[in-house]
C-alpha cells in the first residue's frame, strides 16, 4: 500500500504516520521528492482501512498496490485447492467435472428422470434450484422444502452429489444432505449469508454477481473464508454488458485470470451466461479450451414445459450430443472426465 502525502504535511505529521503504522505490525518507508512525499507500507496491510487513512488531513491518497485477499490470493497458498464433495467426488483435483440438472425442481417424474439422463451421458453432480431468486415475485419461487426433499430422492436414486441454492441464512439447516451449497449471482455480496456459511463446513459454489468485478467476487471469497471454510469452488455465469443479444456476456477470460489470482478451482455455467439452449454447447467447449475445473447445465426433460429457465435448457438428447464432444476436448487437453 501506498500512501500520498499533500505537500502540506509536517514532518511531525509523518512521524507520527509512521509511528502508528509501526504500532500495527506494518513497516514504512518514507521517501520525498520534489513535489510530493510518499509512505509505502510493507506488511499484511488486510486489515488497513483505506478510508482511515484518507480521511487523515495531510493525506493526498492511498492506493493499494497488492490484492485485498489473502486466503484466496494464489501468492499466499501456490498448490490448487482441491474441494471434497463426498467420498467418491472432488473438484479442482485435474479432472473435469459436468453439473447438470434442471433450473428447478418441479416434480419427482422430472427430477429422476433427468437424473438418470444426465448421470447416464457423464455429469458427476446434480443441480436443481428449490428457491428460486427469481425477478418478479409473481414468478415460480420454487418448491422450497418439498423441492429439497426431491432432489435429495433424486440423488438417493442415482447416488449423484446434489448442489442447490440458499438464499436465506435461517434456511441452513435445511441444507443438511445437500453435498454442495451455491450462492447465486444475486446473494454473491449478502454477507451476512458469506459468513454463516464461512462457519459452516459445507463446500459452497459462489457464482459471480451479475456487474461484480473479479476483485469483488475473490473478496466475496474471502468473506467464507474468513471464518474458516476453505471450501469454495467459484463459477463464472456472465455479467451484464451492454450487449443484448444474449442474456448475459460470458467472461471467458474470468478463468485463466482467476487460475492466476487463486487457487480456488473455477467453473463455467454457460447456460445462465446466454439464456440460449442452442449457445450452450458451443460455449461450453471454450470453457474446456480455458482451463476451468468443471460445466454447470441446465438440463431439463421437456424445456418447453419448464416451469423456469426453459429457453436456456438443454434437454437430454442434446445434452449427450454436447457430452460426447466435451468429452473429446477434455482428453485432448489430457484430462478425463
Ligand atoms: C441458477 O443457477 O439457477 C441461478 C439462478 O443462477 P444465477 O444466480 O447465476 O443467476
Ligand atoms: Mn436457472
Amino acid at each position: 500500500m501506498v500512501i500520498l502525502l499533500k505537500n502540506t504535511a509536517s514532518e511531525e505529521n509523518i512521524k507520527h504516520l509512521v509511528e502508528e503504522l509501526e504500532k500495527k505490525g506494518l513497516s514504512a518507508n518514507y521517501s520525498k521528492g520534489s513535489t510530493s512525499a510518499v509512505v509505502g507500507i510493507i506488511g499484511d496491510t488486510t486489515k488497513l482501512d483505506l478510508d482511515d487513512l484518507e480521511k487523515l488531513p495531510y493525506v493526498d491518497r492511498v492506493r493499494r498496490v497488492s490484492e485485498p485477499y489473502k486466503a484466496a490470493n494464489r501468492k499466499m497458498h501456490p498448490e490448487d485447492t482441491i474441494v471434497k464433495i463426498n467420498d467418491q467426488v472432488s473438484v479442482g483435483e485435474g479432472s473435469f467435472k459436468v453439473i447438470a440438472g434442471p433450473c428447478s425442481v418441479e416434480s419427482e417424474e422430472q427430477m429422476i428422470e433427468v437424473a438418470k439422463r444426465v448421470k447416464a451421458a457423464g455429469a458427476t453432480l446434480l443441480r436443481g434450484g428449490a428457491f428460486k431468486p427469481r425477478t418478479s415475485p409473481y414468478s415460480f419461487q420454487g418448491l422450497e422444502a418439498e423441492g429439497l426433499r426431491l432432489l435429495l430422492e433424486a440423488k438417493k436414486e442415482t447416488g449423484l452429489p446434489v448442489v442447490t441454492e440458499i438464499m436465506n441464512i435461517n434456511h441452513l439447516d435445511l441444507f443438511a444432505d445437500v453435498d454442495l451449497i451455491q450462492v447465486g449471482a444475486r446473494n454473491m455480496q449478502n454477507f451476512d449469508l458469506l459468513k454463516v456459511l464461512g462457519r459452516s463446513n459445507k463446500p459452497v459454489l459462489l457464482k459471480r454477481g451479475l456487474a461484480n468485478t473479479v476483485e469483488e467476487w475473490l473478496m466475496s471469497a474471502e468473506y467464507i473464508m474468513a471464518g474458516g471454510n476453505k471450501n469454495v469452488i467459484l463459477c463464472e455465469r456472465g455479467i451484464r454488458t451492454f450487449e443484448t443479444y444474449t442474456r448475459n456476456t460470458l467472461d471467458i477470460s474470468a478463468v485463466p485470470v482467476l487460475k492466476k489470482l487463486t487457487h480456488l478451482p473455477v467453473i463455467v455455467d454457460p447456460s445462465h451466461a446466454t439464456g440460449m439452449s442452442w449457445l450452450v454447447p458451443q460455449l461450453a467447449k471454450t470453457v474446456v479450451a480455458a482451463g476451468a475445473d468443471g460445466l454447470m447445465v441446465e438440463v431439463h426433460n421437456d424445456p418447453p414445459k419448464a416451469l423456469c429457465d426453459g429457453a436456456q435448457s438443454l434437454d437430454p438428447d442434446q445434452f449427450d450430443s454436447m457430452m460426447a464432444d466435451i468429452k473429446r476436448r477434455v482428453e485432448f487437453e489430457n484430462k478425463s472426465l
